[in-house]
């Protein structure tokens, strides 16, 4: 049997193994081929996790896109499958106190060559450099290049992180379906951002609250990083996997900067330490100075009186803002600033037990080319293992 494998990214890479070891345990004559864009395969997996690749996630978090298209793949290809496939590899991790799973090397470099050098001893071929452009429906089969195969699977990836991405053509001219790609875990531009641009540059923790027309939809608690257009940092990118999705405008962020006070035990802390102090720096002991002077400026408090001068109506609003400090949301960042693309194709046409399409037989799609994203923390890649090891083992 032939298998072409388009893109030698990690749900590319994890399929050719799992095929090629099944392959090779039941002594099965398949070849495998795996076709990839750039001069060399996994070159993505080597920024994941700024270059230590977060690999996955011990933790269980739902995926936003195909409903419960997911769950029978990372049931079957769970953390402890995954961490004994990359061990049966020679590759061992260790994970942090949120459950984020790094290999112990720190280096992402190290999950790329474990799964190279394990294809290579498969004989799976790698055909770099090559940008598959059109598939053709071949009798039993497809052609790729002229040359023909039995099975193709699709493992493009998406558009987060790309330029001039196109392979979603290729599966839709098979007839499938795409679900709008938009950018998910990247950045927000904010409305307004007279106030943010003096912000540039803070880092602060906190707690954030996503309102979308006004109603509560999601919360995270973490560092903000203040930028000239708006908002980043963890965090922050979690909440866009919601708002990419919505089409509402009216879309806030409050972020609560003294979380580990109550309204009315900062309000009684701000009373206790008023007096001399000039206003300016009333917030000091709290957050970075420059923070506290916004939300001063924002309750209309002239920085250089007294601080003894406040009324407690003053101070009052003064904890208002410091335990709401509201964004309004204009939009997200360009699929270049995110680590993930919300959308892409749908899971309805693909068979969740196997990854084959249910409109075409011998045609497949893993990763994150379908419609399914996951949070920070290593949940993507995690499908890119799940996916593509249930693919591989599909596939013969
Ligand atoms: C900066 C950054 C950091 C990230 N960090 C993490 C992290 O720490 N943890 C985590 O879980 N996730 C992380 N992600 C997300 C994660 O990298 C992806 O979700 C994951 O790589 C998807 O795997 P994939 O195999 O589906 O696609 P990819 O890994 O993108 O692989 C797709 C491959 O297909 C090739 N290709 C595309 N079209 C064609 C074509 N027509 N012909 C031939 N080849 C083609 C591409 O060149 C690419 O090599 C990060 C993403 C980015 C951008």
């Amino acid at each position: 049997m032939k298998i072409a494998i388009i893109g030698g990214g990690a749900s590319g890479l994890a399929c050719a193994i799992e095929c090629g070891r099944k392959a090779e345990r039941e002594k099965k004559n398949v070849s495998i081929t795996v076709y990839e864009s750039a001069d060399r395969v996994g070159k993505k997996i080597l920024v994941t996790g700024n270059g230590r690749c977060n690999m996955m996630n011990e933790n269980e978090l739902p995926y936003f896109g195909g409903g419960d298209f997911t769950r029978f793949a990372l049931e079957k290809y769970n953390v402890e499958s995954n961490l004994s496939f990359f061990a049966s590899m020679g590759l061992y991790t260790r994970s942090d106190s949120e459950g984020r799973v790094y290999p112990l090397s720190n280096q992402a470099s190290g999950v790329l060559d474990a799964l190279r050098f394990e294809c290579e001893r498969l004989g799976v071929e790698f055909l770099c450099s090559q940008t598959v452009t059109g598939i053709k429906k071949a009798d039993n089969g497809f052609d790729v290049f002229g040359r023909k195969y039995d099975k193709v699977v699709f493992a493009c990836g998406g558009k987060a992180g790309v330029k001039g991405y196109q392979s979603y053509d290729l599966i839709k001219n098979l007839g499938h379906s795409i679900i709008t790609p938009s950018p998910a875990l990247t950045k927000i531009n904010v409305k307004d951002s007279k106030y943010v641009k003096q912000l540039k540059g803070i880092r602060h923790k906190g707690d954030l609250t996503l309102y979308i027309d006004g109603k509560k939809r999601a919360a995270e608690s973490g560092e903000v990083q203040f930028t000239d257009y708006g908002l980043s940092g963890i965090c922050v990118m979690q909440l866009t996997s919601y708002i990419t999705r919505e089409k509402s405008k009216d879309i806030k962020i409050t972020f609560d900067t003294v979380p580990d006070f109550s309204y009315g035990e900062f309000e009684a802390a701000l009373e206790r330490i008023k007096g001399n102090l000039a206003c300016e720096n009333l917030l000091t002991g709290f957050m970075p100075k420059k923070l506290g002077t916004v939300i001063l400026k924002n309750c209309g408090i002239a920085l250089n009186d007294k601080s003894a001068s406040l009324s407690h109506g003053q101070i009052k609003s003064i904890v208002s803002a410091a335990k709401k400090l509201t964004f309004e949301v204009e939009s997200l960042r360009s699929f270049e600033d995110a680590q993930v693309t919300a959308g892409g194709a749908d899971t309805r046409q693909f068979s969740s037990k196997t990854m084959e399409s249910k409109k075409l037989r011998g045609l497949y799609c893993i990763g994150e080319m379908l419609d399914v994203d996951g949070f920070c923390g290593g949940y993507n890649l995690m499908w890119a293992w799940s996916s593509g090891r249930l693919c591989g083992d599909s596939l013969i």
